[in-house]
């Protein structure tokens, strides 16, 4: 293969089209609960710590990305705030000229002990993951009783002076039915802004099923009886992976992820690097290119770029969920990314 010129600072765009200006970093694989559509209860084998990248090698990355056009930035992993020292990545991803936004997501356990830090260090963005206010039920999703650490560290966000956070919820029919609207009114009288995330086939033990995703329609119907009524918002980021809509009494938004009953491929801008530096152009990638080796053998910027434009020459149109051809990657959710 060929690999196309990179030494032109033009940007990341594929054959379809689509330019790419958003990337997702993986900071480990490592996670403090268990969520059973992300990952095994037990047994789970982590990376050990030479296969995951540097702080520093994650800043060569993203220094030689941007001249590509990357400005977008979010953190996640498995469970971001269990790398040490997250908060010096921070600052040092934030000082690159370019990088004009950065967010974090993360399943808020410990977000009490390090949301001022977060804040300090110059982060502006979080989505917190909390799938329910019942404790007995974030116990049987997480399998870990930590819905009050969670809290805390949400109250501690807003006490930091994060703004504008906003809440991922992954819509498992069967199971959230009773949260999405406790949910929806949690956020509204905080101003946050819930994210319903349709469960997606990436879970560690192949629990998903087409019958098990409560849909963003059915979720649309319920918020609108029961909380109120929504419209969809005219002048939203088509590139955007949440459909949006705002309450019509202008109590606040509600993004709603579709990946499976509306797949958003066409609009996607986004690309992946996991936390043992595989580059992926889909979160359901089969295929991923190893940046790692290039980072540790003193590879230039336009090696590294190279490399990026070559990955993204190969992404396909759309990940295949809706027919038969669908195959789940290899690796789960919390090894990916989300
Ligand atoms: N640990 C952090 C967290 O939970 O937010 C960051 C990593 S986690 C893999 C990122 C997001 O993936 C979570 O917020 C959750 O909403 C989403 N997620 C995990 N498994 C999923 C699945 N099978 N389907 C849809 N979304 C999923
Ligand atoms: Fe951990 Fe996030 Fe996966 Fe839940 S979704 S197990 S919090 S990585």
């Amino acid at each position: 293969m060929s690999l196309p010129s990179s030494t032109s600072h033009a940007p990341l765009i594929d054959r379809f089209g689509r330019v790419h200006d958003n990337l997702r970093i993986s900071v480990t694989d490592r996670c403090n609960i268990r969520c059973f559509y992300c990952m095994p209860e037990e047994g789970v084998q982590f990376m050990n710590r030479a296969e995951i990248l540097t702080f520093e090698e994650i800043e060569r990355f993203v220094r030689a990305a941007v001249p590509l056009g990357i400005t977008k930035l979010r953190l996640t992993g498995g469970e971001p705030l269990l790398r040490r020292d997250l908060p010096w990545l921070i600052e040092r991803l934030a000082a690159i000229p370019g990088i004009r936004d950065m967010a974090l997501t993360t399943n808020a356990v410990l977000l009490e002990k390090h949301a001022a830090d977060l804040y300090r260090a110059g982060l502006r963005r979080l989505n917190i993951h909390l799938d329910t206010l019942d404790r007995a039920r974030f116990e049987k999703i997480t399998r870990r009783d930590d819905l009050p650490k969670v809290l805390a560290g949400i109250d501690a966000a807003v006490a930091a002076g994060f703004r504008h956070t906003k809440l991922n919820i992954v819509a498992v029919k069967g199971l959230v039915e009773p949260d999405i609207v406790p949910l929806a009114r949690y956020c509204r009288e905080r101003g946050f802004e819930p994210r319903y995330i349709e469960f997606m086939p990436l879970d560690a033990q192949s629990l998903w099923d087409r019958r098990s995703v409560l849909t963003a329609d059915e979720m649309i119907d319920t918020l609108g009886r029961e909380v109120g009524p929504l419209r969809a918002v005219p002048d939203a980021d088509p590139r955007a992976p949440a459909t949006e809509y705002e309450y019509e009494d202008g109590g606040g938004r509600v993004g709603f992820i579709a990946s499976v009953s509306k797949p958003f491929c066409l609009n996607c801008n986004r690309i992946r690097l996991t936390s043992d530096g595989k580059l992926r152009y889909c979160l359901f990638a089969i295929d991923e290119t190893d940046v790692r080796d290039l980072l540790r053998s003193q590879a230039s910027d336009d090696e590294i770029a190279a490399v990026i434009r070559a990955n993204i020459a190969e992404k396909w149109l759309g990940h295949e969920i809706n027919s038969a051809k669908f195959v789940a990657p290899p690796r789960p959710m919390y090894s990916i990314g989300g």
